[in-house]
Protein backbone atom coordinates (compact mmCIF):
# COMPACT_ATOMS: atom_id res chain seq x y z
CA UNK A 1 0.00 0.00 0.00
CA UNK A 2 1.38 3.66 -0.75
CA UNK A 3 -0.93 5.88 1.10
CA UNK A 4 1.44 8.25 1.64
CA UNK A 5 3.18 8.23 -1.89
CA UNK A 6 4.45 12.30 -2.34
CA UNK A 7 2.91 13.21 0.63
CA UNK A 8 5.12 14.86 4.09
CA UNK A 9 5.07 13.50 7.62
CA UNK A 10 5.96 15.21 10.37
CA UNK A 11 6.24 12.41 13.36
CA UNK A 12 7.74 13.50 16.92
CA UNK A 13 9.45 10.97 19.43
CA UNK A 14 10.35 9.31 16.55
CA UNK A 15 13.98 8.08 18.11
CA UNK A 16 12.48 5.39 19.86
CA UNK A 17 9.54 2.77 19.91
CA UNK A 18 6.16 3.69 18.87
CA UNK A 19 7.63 6.92 16.71
CA UNK A 20 10.60 4.47 15.00
CA UNK A 21 7.77 1.83 14.05
CA UNK A 22 5.67 4.75 13.15
CA UNK A 23 8.74 6.15 10.57
CA UNK A 24 9.21 2.69 9.59
CA UNK A 25 5.17 2.16 8.54
CA UNK A 26 4.30 5.29 6.93
CA UNK A 27 8.08 5.16 5.35
CA UNK A 28 6.67 1.41 3.80
CA UNK A 29 3.59 3.47 2.26
CA UNK A 30 5.73 5.98 0.20
CA UNK A 31 6.26 9.33 2.88
CA UNK A 32 8.58 11.79 2.65
CA UNK A 33 9.12 11.65 6.24
CA UNK A 34 10.41 14.47 8.97
CA UNK A 35 11.82 12.48 11.80
CA UNK A 36 11.93 15.03 15.17
CA UNK A 37 13.41 14.03 18.36
CA UNK A 38 15.55 15.31 21.23
CA UNK A 39 17.23 11.96 21.00
CA UNK A 40 19.88 12.81 17.98
CA UNK A 41 21.49 9.05 18.13
CA UNK A 42 18.30 7.49 18.22
CA UNK A 43 16.87 9.31 15.15
CA UNK A 44 20.04 8.55 13.58
CA UNK A 45 19.29 4.80 14.56
CA UNK A 46 15.51 5.38 13.11
CA UNK A 47 16.77 6.41 9.55
CA UNK A 48 19.33 3.42 9.97
CA UNK A 49 15.67 1.06 10.49
CA UNK A 50 14.23 2.93 7.10
CA UNK A 51 13.55 0.40 4.20
CA UNK A 52 16.10 1.59 1.41
CA UNK A 53 15.27 4.37 -0.57
CA UNK A 54 13.08 6.05 2.02
CA UNK A 55 13.91 10.15 2.02
CA UNK A 56 14.24 11.60 5.84
CA UNK A 57 14.44 14.69 6.88
CA UNK A 58 15.62 14.33 10.58
CA UNK A 59 15.93 17.57 13.18
CA UNK A 60 16.50 17.80 17.01
CA UNK A 61 14.28 19.75 18.95
CA UNK A 62 12.64 19.36 22.05
CA UNK A 63 8.72 19.65 21.65
CA UNK A 64 8.04 21.70 24.55
CA UNK A 65 10.34 24.26 22.92
CA UNK A 66 7.06 26.43 20.94
CA UNK A 67 9.81 28.96 19.17
CA UNK A 68 11.81 25.65 17.95
CA UNK A 69 8.75 24.41 17.47
CA UNK A 70 7.26 27.46 15.42
CA UNK A 71 11.01 27.39 12.99
CA UNK A 72 11.21 23.92 12.62
CA UNK A 73 7.37 23.59 11.39
CA UNK A 74 8.04 27.08 8.63
CA UNK A 75 11.29 24.95 7.23
CA UNK A 76 9.88 22.26 6.35
CA UNK A 77 7.11 24.02 5.13
CA UNK A 78 9.66 26.21 3.25
CA UNK A 79 11.30 22.82 2.33
CA UNK A 80 8.24 20.85 1.15
CA UNK A 81 5.71 23.29 0.60
CA UNK A 82 3.25 21.25 2.75
CA UNK A 83 2.75 18.96 5.61
CA UNK A 84 0.04 16.42 4.34
CA UNK A 85 -0.02 14.37 8.49
CA UNK A 86 1.48 15.24 11.96
CA UNK A 87 1.75 12.84 14.86
CA UNK A 88 2.29 14.34 17.94
CA UNK A 89 4.13 11.23 19.82
CA UNK A 90 6.80 12.33 21.78
CA UNK A 91 6.29 11.69 25.14
CA UNK A 92 7.90 10.83 28.66
CA UNK A 93 6.10 8.53 31.65
CA UNK A 94 4.89 9.23 34.70
CA UNK A 95 7.46 10.10 37.09
CA UNK A 96 7.47 8.27 40.41
CA UNK A 97 4.11 6.86 40.86
CA UNK A 98 4.06 8.16 44.86
CA UNK A 99 0.23 9.92 44.16
CA UNK A 100 -1.20 13.08 44.34
CA UNK A 101 -0.33 13.81 47.47
CA UNK A 102 3.48 13.26 47.06
CA UNK A 103 4.26 13.99 43.09
CA UNK A 104 6.14 17.12 42.97
CA UNK A 105 5.22 20.40 41.02
CA UNK A 106 8.50 20.08 38.99
CA UNK A 107 7.52 16.15 37.91
CA UNK A 108 3.82 17.72 36.96
CA UNK A 109 5.33 20.94 34.98
CA UNK A 110 7.72 18.49 33.15
CA UNK A 111 5.18 16.37 31.91
CA UNK A 112 2.72 18.48 31.14
CA UNK A 113 5.83 20.69 28.96
CA UNK A 114 6.43 17.44 27.54
CA UNK A 115 2.81 15.49 27.09
CA UNK A 116 0.59 17.98 26.47
CA UNK A 117 2.32 21.70 25.36
CA UNK A 118 4.30 19.57 22.85
CA UNK A 119 1.31 18.54 21.27
CA UNK A 120 0.06 21.93 21.71
CA UNK A 121 2.78 23.40 19.76
CA UNK A 122 3.12 21.53 16.91
CA UNK A 123 -0.85 21.30 16.54
CA UNK A 124 -0.84 25.01 16.74
CA UNK A 125 2.26 25.52 14.01
CA UNK A 126 0.81 22.81 11.60
CA UNK A 127 -2.98 23.66 12.18
CA UNK A 128 -2.57 26.96 10.87
CA UNK A 129 -0.72 25.91 7.83
CA UNK A 130 -3.34 23.05 7.18
CA UNK A 131 -6.07 25.47 7.55
CA UNK A 132 -4.69 27.31 4.80
CA UNK A 133 -3.80 24.48 2.47
CA UNK A 134 -7.21 23.53 2.92
CA UNK A 135 -6.59 19.87 5.00
CA UNK A 136 -4.41 17.66 6.69
CA UNK A 137 -4.79 15.06 9.54
CA UNK A 138 -3.37 15.23 12.97
CA UNK A 139 -2.61 12.33 15.41
CA UNK A 140 -2.10 12.41 18.57
CA UNK A 141 -0.48 9.80 20.69
CA UNK A 142 -2.44 9.63 24.01
CA UNK A 143 -3.23 6.58 26.26
CA UNK A 144 -5.31 4.55 27.90
CA UNK A 145 -4.11 6.01 30.94
CA UNK A 146 -5.43 9.23 29.67
CA UNK A 147 -8.71 7.18 29.63
CA UNK A 148 -8.95 4.97 33.20
CA UNK A 149 -7.71 6.35 36.36
CA UNK A 150 -4.70 4.36 37.88
CA UNK A 151 -3.08 3.47 34.69
CA UNK A 152 -0.21 5.41 35.35
CA UNK A 153 1.20 8.10 37.43
CA UNK A 154 -1.26 11.08 38.14
CA UNK A 155 0.53 13.71 36.32
CA UNK A 156 0.86 10.94 33.32
CA UNK A 157 -2.93 10.17 33.34
CA UNK A 158 -3.59 13.70 33.57
CA UNK A 159 -1.69 14.78 30.54
CA UNK A 160 -2.58 12.08 28.43
CA UNK A 161 -6.29 12.84 29.57
CA UNK A 162 -5.70 16.81 28.43
CA UNK A 163 -4.56 15.19 24.84
CA UNK A 164 -8.10 13.14 24.46
CA UNK A 165 -9.51 16.45 24.86
CA UNK A 166 -7.19 18.53 22.93
CA UNK A 167 -7.71 16.16 20.30
CA UNK A 168 -11.71 16.56 20.29
CA UNK A 169 -11.20 20.70 20.57
CA UNK A 170 -8.77 20.52 17.62
CA UNK A 171 -11.08 18.41 15.58
CA UNK A 172 -13.61 20.44 16.62
CA UNK A 173 -11.70 24.33 15.52
CA UNK A 174 -10.12 22.92 12.30
CA UNK A 175 -12.92 20.41 10.76
CA UNK A 176 -14.37 22.88 8.51
CA UNK A 177 -11.07 23.65 7.18
CA UNK A 178 -10.69 20.01 6.20
CA UNK A 179 -8.11 19.05 8.83
CA UNK A 180 -9.21 15.64 10.84
CA UNK A 181 -7.64 15.56 14.38
CA UNK A 182 -7.54 12.23 15.85
CA UNK A 183 -5.61 10.20 19.00
CA UNK A 184 -4.33 7.17 19.40
CA UNK A 185 -4.75 5.52 23.08
CA UNK A 186 -2.33 2.55 23.48
CA UNK A 187 -2.41 -0.07 25.72
CA UNK A 188 0.67 -1.59 27.35
CA UNK A 189 3.54 -1.64 24.35
CA UNK A 190 7.15 -2.65 24.65
CA UNK A 191 9.33 0.12 24.19
CA UNK A 192 11.90 2.53 25.60
CA UNK A 193 9.50 3.84 28.11
CA UNK A 194 8.16 0.27 29.21
CA UNK A 195 11.19 -1.03 29.84
CA UNK A 196 12.05 -0.99 33.21
CA UNK A 197 8.13 -2.80 33.33
CA UNK A 198 9.54 -5.15 31.64
CA UNK A 199 12.69 -5.76 33.07
CA UNK A 200 11.26 -6.05 36.41
CA UNK A 201 8.58 -8.62 35.35
CA UNK A 202 11.62 -10.74 33.44
CA UNK A 203 13.21 -11.15 36.08
CA UNK A 204 10.74 -12.41 38.00
CA UNK A 205 9.58 -14.88 35.16
CA UNK A 206 6.22 -13.06 35.28
CA UNK A 207 6.18 -11.69 31.74
CA UNK A 208 2.91 -13.75 30.71
CA UNK A 209 1.17 -11.19 33.63
CA UNK A 210 2.22 -8.01 31.57
CA UNK A 211 -0.64 -8.82 29.37
CA UNK A 212 -2.68 -9.77 31.86
CA UNK A 213 -5.09 -7.13 31.66
CA UNK A 214 -6.56 -6.61 28.20
CA UNK A 215 -8.54 -9.27 26.81
CA UNK A 216 -6.03 -10.34 24.31
CA UNK A 217 -4.01 -11.86 26.83
CA UNK A 218 -0.71 -10.33 25.40
CA UNK A 219 1.15 -6.98 25.34
CA UNK A 220 1.00 -4.79 22.38
CA UNK A 221 4.20 -4.23 19.46
CA UNK A 222 4.67 -1.07 18.81
CA UNK A 223 4.18 -1.75 15.05
CA UNK A 224 0.34 -2.13 16.00
CA UNK A 225 0.24 1.13 17.28
CA UNK A 226 1.86 2.44 14.25
CA UNK A 227 -0.65 0.73 11.75
CA UNK A 228 -3.72 2.85 14.01
CA UNK A 229 -1.83 5.73 13.30
CA UNK A 230 -0.99 5.01 9.40
CA UNK A 231 -4.95 4.53 9.19
CA UNK A 232 -6.13 7.88 10.94
CA UNK A 233 -3.51 9.64 9.63
CA UNK A 234 -4.59 8.45 5.63
CA UNK A 235 -7.74 8.95 3.53
CA UNK A 236 -8.97 5.56 4.87
CA UNK A 237 -10.16 7.56 7.63
CA UNK A 238 -11.32 10.37 5.70
CA UNK A 239 -14.67 11.30 7.89
CA UNK A 240 -13.19 10.23 10.96
CA UNK A 241 -12.05 12.82 13.46
CA UNK A 242 -12.41 14.06 17.01
CA UNK A 243 -11.88 10.40 17.94
CA UNK A 244 -9.87 8.80 20.66
CA UNK A 245 -9.10 5.11 19.43
CA UNK A 246 -8.00 2.75 21.91
CA UNK A 247 -5.38 0.15 20.74
CA UNK A 248 -5.17 -2.18 23.72
CA UNK A 249 -5.95 -5.44 22.96
CA UNK A 250 -9.14 -4.44 24.95
CA UNK A 251 -8.00 -3.22 27.69
CA UNK A 252 -10.69 -0.74 28.21
CA UNK A 253 -13.28 -3.15 26.88
CA UNK A 254 -14.45 -4.03 30.46
P1 LIG B 1 9.83 5.82 23.98
O1 LIG B 1 10.44 6.35 25.22
O2 LIG B 1 10.37 4.58 23.37
O3 LIG B 1 9.77 6.97 22.88
C1 LIG B 1 9.42 8.30 23.22
C2 LIG B 1 10.29 9.23 22.38
O4 LIG B 1 9.91 10.58 22.69
C3 LIG B 1 11.78 9.10 22.71
O5 LIG B 1 12.53 8.92 21.53
C4 LIG B 1 12.13 10.41 23.40
O6 LIG B 1 13.46 10.85 23.18
C5 LIG B 1 11.11 11.34 22.76
N1 LIG B 1 10.91 12.52 23.59
C6 LIG B 1 10.60 12.58 24.90
N2 LIG B 1 10.54 13.84 25.31
C7 LIG B 1 10.82 14.63 24.23
C8 LIG B 1 10.89 16.02 24.02
N3 LIG B 1 10.71 16.90 25.02
N4 LIG B 1 11.17 16.47 22.77
C9 LIG B 1 11.39 15.61 21.77
N5 LIG B 1 11.32 14.27 21.91
C10 LIG B 1 11.03 13.78 23.12
O7 LIG B 1 8.29 5.59 24.36
P2 LIG B 1 7.05 5.10 23.49
O8 LIG B 1 6.36 4.10 24.30
O9 LIG B 1 7.40 4.81 22.08
O10 LIG B 1 6.18 6.43 23.57
C11 LIG B 1 5.59 7.05 22.44
C12 LIG B 1 4.26 7.64 22.89
O11 LIG B 1 3.36 6.58 23.23
C13 LIG B 1 4.35 8.52 24.14
O12 LIG B 1 3.53 9.67 23.98
C14 LIG B 1 3.79 7.64 25.23
O13 LIG B 1 3.25 8.37 26.30
C15 LIG B 1 2.74 6.86 24.46
N6 LIG B 1 2.29 5.62 25.07
C16 LIG B 1 3.16 4.58 25.25
C17 LIG B 1 2.68 3.40 25.82
C18 LIG B 1 3.58 2.21 26.05
O14 LIG B 1 3.12 1.23 26.70
N7 LIG B 1 4.80 2.19 25.55
C19 LIG B 1 1.34 3.29 26.19
C20 LIG B 1 0.50 4.38 26.00
C21 LIG B 1 0.99 5.53 25.42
Amino acid sequence: MQRFQERTVLITGAASGIGRAAARRFAEEGAFLVLVDRNEAGLAETREALPAGSEALLRTVDVSDEHAVDALVAEVIEARGRIHALCNNAGIAGGDYSGITETDTDTWRNILNVNLLGPVFFTRAVGRHMREQGGGAIVNTASVAGIRSGAGGNAYSASKAAVINLTKTAACDLGQYNVRVNAICPGLIETGMTKPVFDYARERNKEEKLGSRCELRRYGRPHEIAAAMAFLASDDASYITGQALAVDGGNTAS
